[in-house]
């Protein structure tokens, strides 16, 4: 199933160029996280996604949804560094998840299909990477990979922008619109197999990165395992699994599209409205 959040924050199953209104049939109470987020939250399992009448419910043409992101303030957004063998060699790094572990996005950086893209700086490069998202549908501490997959709700595009300066992911990565996701949630059920899926990312018409996920590093399953070894993932939280090479910088007036096998094309722009000279950044001594 394809689920959909829109800017009314409702919640859509698309069927073909159908969107049906999901919402009241499982009385959603959307926070600022949007519909989504509240159905994992409240526990909501793809079982019962299915076990609804969906010919009984009202829809409308799915191309005069208003998209939001799928999940507006997931619970955490964790990244994982160096992830594929071709971007290690572009970036130089002798290093991967081993030696970094994971890192964490603000969840206050998510935007949705057809946002905008901000650029803090004028004068410091921000890249894009293009990057499987996946969605975490049942809480998961110390899962062991065998079983890491159960945990899994759905996949989504995702970008991962990124700040190349010198200060810690966390803060280069965290930029607010820095992670678009979308344009909806593919649920697990189909998506047979993470590890072998087409990525492609644009600038324009400049196709950047194309790769399969099955030269990921550490694959979902293992990144699972790791991350849920620190941390308890939670319905609703998302893992950025890594990007490929390819990655570049953005610039004002680019569109950024990043598609993925089965899963869709999640498109956003960029602007400089509000960028400022590194060297006039706050916080500087
Ligand atoms: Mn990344």
């Amino acid at each position: 199933m394809r689920l959909a959040s829109t800017l009314d924050a409702r919640l859509h199953a698309l069927l073909g160029d159908r969107a049906v209104d999901l919402t009241d049939a499982l009385d959603l109470v959307p926070g600022a996280g949007g519909p989504l987020l509240s159905f994992l939250e409240r526990g909501g399992t793809l079982d019962e996604l299915r076990s609804l009448d969906l010919d009984t419910l009202p829809a409308r043409a799915a191309g005069a949804l208003r998209l939001a992101a799928p999940l507006a303030r997931p619970g955490k957004v964790v990244g994982a560094p160096v992830n594929y063998l071709d971007h290690k060699a572009e970036m130089g790094e002798q290093r991967t998840i081993a030696d970094y572990g994971v890192f964490l996005k603000a969840s206050s950086s998510v935007i949705g299909h057809g946002g905008l893209i901000r650029l803090p700086y004028t004068d410091v490069r921000t890249d894009h990477e293009g990057e499987l998202g996946v969605v975490i549908g049942r809480e998961a501490s110390r899962v062991p990979a065998e079983r890491a997959l159960e945990h899994v709700f759905g996949y989504v595009p995702l970008l991962d922008i990124t700040v190349r300066s010198g200060e810690d992911r966390s803060t280069r990565k965290s930029f607010d619109t820095f992670t678009p996701i979308g344009p909806w949630v593919t649920t697990a059920d189909e998506v047979p197999d993470p590890g072998s899926l087409e990525l492609r990312c644009w600038v324009g018409a400049e196709l950047r990165q194309r790769a399969s996920t099955a030269d990921l590093i550490y694959g979902v399953a293992e990144l699972i395992a790791y991350t849920s070894h620190v941390m308890t993932l939670h319905p609703g939280d998302v893992i950025a699994t890594g990007t490929p090479a390819g990655v570049g910088p953005v610039a004002a007036g680019d569109q950024v599209a990043v598609e993925i096998e089965g899963l869709g094309r999640l498109e956003v722009g960029v602007s400089d409205e509000r960028a400022i000279a590194y060297a006039t950044r706050p916080g500087q001594r």
